[in-house]
């Protein structure tokens, strides 16, 4: 049994002092220090129940190193139930007024309460990390995916070990050279020399208990991965697609009208000529079968639109002509 305690840091913000609880599971034997960082942004909340369902696991079954775990790390987002700290109802997600934390690491002591905040945990979990999980979720009409910086090959190695379907390479940014330089938690990472992905899991504002699963799995895998747990990585022999190297065919409506999905979820398998839901004319009533044009997996299904993040009306399956109605990966 490895030793778990609930720990704490602290931030002192420009009006208040915030205690951002978080635990840490000591095996006692030296080797790599995991940090598994959720909720940076208030609405995406999956990741606090992937840590709450990995401490009895780490608890059990950490043989060397060390894991921190931070389920809140945007307390005060978390208790404004919305993806930042100052969102207001409908606020867009990357409006000039709101203050995103995960683009001011590593923060600033005497910044703004945002920088503060990533300042405080920079010092603390962060400064001890030697690897970095950050769980994000995004609409729940997107597939679980891992983010992951094209070129890193310990990340990468990270990322495939995930055994997530969708894994989804980008460019490492470049840090800004204003002060604080002000970037994401994954890439201030790698620019530390701390390998780092980030899962985005598929739902907000809600806990899916099968992707939840999914990424317990692949966090699992990950410390497997890094001889932090004993035993085999799970799921490693079922088909993972790398974005970048797939082709994707994009299902639009044909006309406008109520989009109604089936039995089907983001990341599942769909076969050529499957139905994957009606289009209601909201004109003629006509109805019109929407079949997969190809075999492959559902990496978006349903209609949505921008800002679905933080309006209920842009998550309305109402589809305009030309809408996408789902995106099969293959
Ligand atoms: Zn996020």
């Amino acid at each position: 049994m490895a030793e778990s305690s609930v720990c704490t840091v602290n931030a002192q913000l420009t009006s208040q002092e915030l205690n951002i609880p978080y635990w840490r599971i000591d095996s006692g034997v030296p080797g790599p220090t995991l940090l598994i960082m959720a909720s940076q942004h208030g609405n995406e909340v999956q990741g606090a129940e992937v840590i709450r369902r990995l401490l009895p696991v780490f608890e059990r079954e950490l043989k060397a190193g060390c894991v921190l775990m931070v389920p809140f790390a945007n307390l005060l987002a978390l208790q404004n139930r919305r993806p930042h700290a100052n969102s207001g109802p409908e606020t867009p997600y990357g409006d000039p007024s709101v203050e995103n934390i995960n683009r001011t690491w590593p923060g600033s002591a005497d910044g703004t309460d945002g920088e503060r905040i990533t300042y405080a945990l920079s010092q603390n979990v962060l400064a001890e990390a030697t690897h970095v999980i950050d769980l994000h979720c995004w609409p729940r009409t997107r597939g679980t995916t891992v983010l992951v910086h094209e070129g890193h090959e310990e990340a990468m190695e990270m990322a495939r070990c995930t055994a997530v379907r969708f894994v989804q390479p980008g460019a490492l940014r470049p840090l800004s050279d204003k002060s604080p330089q002000g970037t994401s938690l994954r890439n201030w990472s790698i620019h530390t020399g701390r390998p780092a992905i980030c899962i985005e899991l598929s739902g907000q504002y809600m806990v899916v208990p099968k992707e939840v699963r999914r990424t317990v799995r692949a966090v699992s895998n990950c410390a497997k991965l890094l001889g932090l747990m004993v035993g085999e990585p799970e799921g490693l022999d079922e088909p993972q697609l790398w974005i970048n190297e797939r082709e994707q065919t994009n299902i639009v409506a044909p006309e406008s009208g109520l989009f109604a999905v089936l039995d089907f979820e983001p990341s599942d398998r769909v076969e050529e000529g499957e139905l994957l839901g009606h289009l209601i004319s909201d004109k003629t009533l006509k109805i019109t079968e929407v079949k997969a044009p190809v075999s492959g997996y559902l990496w978006r299904y349903g209609c949505f639109r921008q800002h679905c993040d933080v309006s209920l009306a842009a998550q309305h399956p109402y589809a305009d002509e030309g809408n996408s109605l789902a995106v099969i990966v293959h």
